[in-house]
């Protein structure tokens, strides 16, 4: 499959103003110089915990915020080249669905108004016909045509969080980021919601990009995934590779929260230590270092980059990965 999107170099920092002229005394670094590409029809999961930089890289990529450096190739096109009102035609293309759908729908509107009006912004269909795009598209969903006129209060969270993908997938979209999608539905809803992202990407052909904290719930959905810590990728693997193999640390550790996985049993789990560091001054070397069972003098000083792991669609920013796949269980830690 072709290349959709490219991330290149990206970073996102944020000034801290300070002192009397409110000057910037220092950024915070939220992103710091990542790189990946997401091929058409596929999953590609970010996870990590939450300040790694995960939402922000989204934010980045649809301009919500604009990126500090680095480019964002979509369709071999950069984004952050485009002026505003080119970028506003591209919102087609692009989407975003995030975790409170009740946060970003108006309470005032019903739902046949919240998708009128994005079907008119972007002038999808013409003005007759979009009562019947409407219902069609909330059936596809799963919300019945006697619902449409109803408030987003009248719903359920999983069932408005079924208005929001309505909503994204009324203008046709290629790629749709969901950020936290299912984070804060309830365990038997969030299957509901995610089979049904795995359907619509079937029948429209659709590219995800999907963000969460939560390697349990991308499990389910992800052809590759992305693993973030402190504003950097650590590791990026295809699903069974990162499941069964993790080269990182820092993945391992992540793993090791989800007591279902065979880490555990393995009784090769690492439960983290102390919090994550703040992104105004993160730690030198290996930004992991302080919270790594395996590090050892380099880490302190030297920065890991992504090393590939022969024979699999693999890469691991850790020292040890260096000459190849390692076998943790076989590493002494430092505990
Ligand atoms: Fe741990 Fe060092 Fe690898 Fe970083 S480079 S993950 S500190 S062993
Ligand atoms: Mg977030």
């Amino acid at each position: 499959n072709q290349t959709l999107l490219e991330v290149k170099n990206l970073k996102q920092y944020f000034p801290i103003k300070g002192g009397i002229f409110g000057r910037t005394v220092n950024h915070v670094k939220a992103v710091d110089d990542i790189s990946f590409t997401v091929k058409e029809g596929e999953t590609v999961s970010i996870v990590g915990e939450s300040g790694c930089g995960k939402s922000t890289t989204g934010r980045a990529i649809l301009r919500l915020d604009t990126p500090y450096a680095g480019e964002v190739n979509f369709q071999g096109e950069d984004l952050l080249a485009l002026n505003k009102s080119q970028m506003r035609k591209k919102r087609k293309d692009l989407q975003i669905i995030f975790q409170d759908p009740y946060a970003s729908l108006n309470p005032r509107q019903t739902v046949s108004q919240i998708l009128e009006e994005a079907l008119e912004i972007q002038n999808v269909v013409p003005k007759r016909d979009r009562r019947k795009k409407i219902i069609e598209l909330l059936e596809t969903v799963g919300i019945g045509a006697h619902q449409v006129d109803r408030h987003p209060h009248e719903f359920s969270g999983g069932q408005r969080q079924r208005v929001g993908i309505a909503r994204a997938l009324s203008v046709n979209p290629k790629l749709i980021i969901c950020d936290e999608a299912v984070s804060a539905l309830d365990v038997s809803i969030q299957a509901q919601v995610l089979n049904l992202l795995k359907e619509l990407q079937r029948e429209f052909k659709l590219t995800y990009l999907f963000i969460s904290h939560d390697l349990g719930v991308v499990r389910h959905i992800s052809d590759r995934i992305i693993v973030m810590y402190l504003g950097k990728i650590v590791e990026i693997a295809d699903k069974k590779s990162l499941f069964e193999n993790p080269q990182h640390p820092y993945t391992k550790a992540l793993l090791s929260a989800i007591p279902s996985t065979n880490l555990a049993q393995k009784r090769e789990r690492i439960i983290l230590k102390g919090d994550v560091p703040s992104p105004i001054d993160p730690p030198t070397g290996c930004r992991f270092h302080t919270r790594c069972p395996y590090a050892y003098d380099r880490c302190r000083t030297e920065e890991p980059i992504l090393h590939s792991v022969t024979g699999r669609e693999q890469q691991s920013a850790c020292h040890l990965v260096e000459g190849g796949a390692v076998d943790f269980s076989q590493l002494k830690t430092n505990y």
